[in-house]
């Protein structure tokens, strides 16, 4: 099977036609099969059939997460028989949203895994230590098993955390890639240092992250990227993915965003005007998935914002690149006559040696304007003046230097750590 797509190569009016034609036989298969849409178009008085371009989709409403959390199943398009797997998503209103695979969309999902891990340099033949959760109702670690077992590519499945399970597994089985979240890489070379472990000599070259970013907004590596970078000299690699979209955006070894698959998902970028923005401006990420079965999504805002490359890249591929996620649009922060993202400052607080761990709080001031607070647990090695120092890396980074408030490191991990939690929890909206 070919998992480098003709139509990535070609020109831009023949990638466009050709979602038009996979746009037209989706909306029909809504029209026909899910009580959500069905509803929706009937209300709105939407007639499918003269939806034909592109551009004709914004005469549709968009569906964001809370329809998906209040209409859950009228989602569904098939009988639940047809449901091969459950998966549950973080919703918005606390209860999490159950979403539905069917034997297509498990093989679309490996399809859509294995031209991305291609796009990011694997073959045939490579061997990829997945350092990714299997199980827990997730769609990840499996779409990547799936995707890397359709391309014919080894993969361990270590799945996360235990750094010195993690050494021994690259020490016998030695693979060539690994896959995780980029944070913990840091995490695997503290381990190997402390254990006399030489990595720089290890079997892994390439490195895929997922979950976080490695770069800036110009493709540079962001601070966590290059720090990674200038211990260990291997090839690192951004995705961009969720569950709604059932799809991934990788970098390729030009590393100048993520390369959109144009049989899998039609991409638009929407301003606050809720109006498609120009080329090359940030907004939202909103996707309508193609070929899925089991519960397709039309016009869903991702509350990803992020803008598109149109210009074709270095490998060939036509298709628009993704940049790096700029944040969650309702993390937006207004401060200081500044539009702030909590990445961004998340991003300097990684970069900074002597802060042990953080966590940003967002409040509202008595004025009604966005507050950022960041409390800081210091390493031993912390200079006298850091938060001073840290303001300044501040300023120089966004411009701003938010509230600084130093806390015993013991106070923070315990915020970052709460029972059940899946991920650190470095970020806290309490605005009103
Ligand atoms: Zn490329």
């Amino acid at each position: 099977m070919n998992f480098n797509p003709d139509i990535e190569f070609q020109p831009r009016a023949v990638i466009k036609a050709f979602q038009e034609e996979k746009m037209k036989k989706q909306l029909a298969y809504l029209k026909a099969n899910s009580p959500f849409y069905q509803q929706m178009f009937a209300q709105h008085h939407i007639d499918v059939d003269k939806i034909v371009k592109l551009e004709d989709l914004r005469h549709i409403p968009f569906t964001d997460k809370k329809d998906l959390q209040l209409h859950n199943m009228d989602f569904l398009c098939v009988p639940r028989e047809q449901v091969i797997d459950f998966i549950t998503t973080s919703g918005t209103l606390g209860d999490p949203v159950t979403f539905a695979c069917t034997d297509s969309d498990l093989d679309r999902l490996a399809y859509n895994e294995a031209v991305s891990f291609t796009c990011a340099g694997l073959t045939q033949g490579s061997v990829l230590q997945l350092m990714t959760t299997l199980d827990k109702r997730f769609m990840a670690g499996m779409a990547y098993f799936l995707g890397l077992r359709k391309m014919g590519a080894g993969v361990i499945r270590v799945g996360n955390g235990i750094p010195e399970l993690q050494w021994d597994t690259i020490q016998r089985i030695k693979p060539d890639s690994i896959m995780c979240i980029p944070s913990f890489i840091l995490k695997l070379i503290e381990y190997a240092e402390a254990n006399g472990i030489d990595y720089r000599k290890s079997s892994i070259r390439r490195i895929i992250g997922i979950g976080e970013g490695l770069r800036e907004q110009n493709f540079e590596l962001n601070s966590l990227g290059k720090k990674i970078k200038d211990k260990w000299d291997v090839d690192l690699f951004a995705t961009y993915s969720s569950t709604e979209m059932s799809a991934t955006f990788s970098e390729c070894q030009y590393g100048c965003g993520g390369h959109h698959h144009p049989e899998l998902l039609i991409v638009e970028i929407i301003g606050e005007d809720d109006n498609p923005v120009p080329e090359g401006e940030v907004g939202e990420v909103v996707i309508t998935t193609l070929g899925v079965e089991g519960m397709p999504l039309l016009r869903f805002r991702t509350g990803d914002m992020a803008c598109i490359h149109p210009e074709p890249c270095r490998c060939g591929r036509q298709t628009f690149r993704i940049s790096p996620i700029v944040g969650r649009k309702n993390h937006m922060i207004k401060y200081k006559g500044t539009t702030l993202y909590p990445p961004a400052m998340a991003d300097v607080l990684n970069n900074t040696g002597y802060v042990e761990n953080y966590y940003i709080t967002l409040k509202t001031s008595d004025a009604g304007t966005d507050d950022v607070i960041i409390t800081i647990g210091l390493r031993d090695n912390a200079p006298l003046d850091a938060v001073k120092d840290l303001k300044d890396r501040f300023r120089a980074k966004i411009r701003v230097a938010p509230q600084i408030v130093v806390a015993p490191a013991e106070a923070v991990r315990k915020v970052n750590f709460p029972a059940m939690s899946r991920k650190p929890v470095t970020f806290f909206d309490e605005r009103n």
